[in-house]
């Protein structure tokens, strides 16, 4: 576990920034991550696959605003289904999209708070 505050590590996630400094800036453009922290060095690119895990983030808070949204004007203010469901939809739809980034950054801080400095595995090339 990090000796990093896990409240600390979410701010700096939802910022967009190296978990373990809050300085370096974790994208370069809109999708790309950028390999190391610029500040700190922390690797960043943590290997194929690494990102995988911020599509479970992204799902799960998708899911639940969706819930949420949903009960919350059909129970709390008695709004037709059919006057839900198609708004609901696109924000099923375009949510994720926004969302694609603050998604990744938590992501990595998720991991770096329970598995500190993780380094990537070094490539083939490096041992040539
Ligand atoms: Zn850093």
């Amino acid at each position: 576990m990090s000796k990093t505050r896990p409240l600390t590590i979410l701010m700096r996630s939802l910022r967009q920034r190296c978990p373990a400094c809050g300085r370096g800036r974790v994208f370069d453009g809109w999708l790309a991550v950028r390999d190391e922290c610029e500040e700190c060095g922390l690797t960043f690119n943590r290997g194929p696959g690494f990102y995988l895990g911020a599509v479970y983030f992204n799902y799960g808070v998708t899911a639940l605003v969706t819930v949420i949204v949903f009960f919350t004007l059909y129970l709390g203010f008695g709004y037709a289904i059919e006057s839900i469901v198609w708004p609901l939809f696109g924000f099923c739809l375009v949510f994720p999209l926004l969302f694609h980034r603050i998604a990744r950054s938590l992501w990595l801080g998720f991991d770096e708070l329970f598995d500190p400095h993780a380094k990537s595995e070094p490539s083939a090339e490096d041992n040539a």
